[in-house]
């Protein structure tokens, strides 16, 4: 995502009202599995949706070319307001409902449409926007390994942070989870962060997140 790519003081941004605030917690029902057997993790469902996840279904998707291979793991980072976290606004933005009064930083979002397929909180909980069949429109303008429109044969997985702020240990263990179960179905060869997909227009998931972490812990699995 754009997001965070801008820098833009702390501010807070006015709340928006949402079926959502009336959870005390979108991931909540799912830390339980932080205390699931190895091995016992999540599953997808035919068209890819796990069920463990917050269904929250974004319109911002759509087929992904016939015969395709998903075998790429985009990992992004965003928050709005940058640097806010907790709000509802990313799920605002992938909904197409984001209050464009909300927040200065927020007029420059009109009319994007946009979408991943999930979204890790800052506390682990995880939402689902788009089925994994189904092409989320996450990496824009990309390129991997001279592949281009990387959203065609790619998994994108949205971090609740930003480039100045180190990502929760809560999240590191989620994108673990999140990845193994999606192994299980797909070919993901490869992982690759937005900005190694689009580099020059992106730079997320930004310096602070720990590559080194996030692949020892999907490779100790
Ligand atoms: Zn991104």
């Amino acid at each position: 995502m754009a997001s965070s790519d801008r820098r833009r003081p702390r501010a807070q941004g006015a709340r928006i009202q949402t079926p959502i605030d009336g959870e005390p917690d979108v991931g909540s029902g799912s830390d339980r599995e932080h205390e699931a057997k190895p091995g016992a993790g999540p599953v997808l469902d035919a068209a890819g949706r796990l069920r463990d996840a917050t269904q929250v279904p974004s319109p911002n998707c759509d087929e992904r070319p016939a015969g395709v291979t998903i075998d790429l793991l985009v990992v992004h980072s965003i928050s709005l307001p940058p640097q806010v976290y907790g709000g509802n606004e990313i799920i605002d933005l992938f909904l197409n409902r984001l209050d464009p009064a909300g927040h200065p930083f927020f007029a420059s979002l009109l009319g994007l449409r946009v979408s991943a397929h999930f979204l890790i909180r800052r506390d682990g909980g995880l939402v689902q926007f788009v089925p994994c069949a189904k092409r989320a429109w996450h990496a824009g303008v990309s390129n991997f390994q001279g592949r281009e429109r990387c959203n065609d044969f790619s998994i994108g997985v949205e971090l609740e942070g930003s480039d100045a702020d180190r990502f929760e240990m809560a999240q590191y263990r989620r994108l673990a989870q999140l990845t193994h179960a999606l192994r299980r179905r797909y070919p993901l060869d490869h992982i690759a962060g937005h900005a190694e997909i689009a580099p020059g227009r992106k730079t997320d998931p930004g310096p602070f997140f720990d590559w080194a972490r996030y692949r020892s812990a999907i490779t100790r699995r």
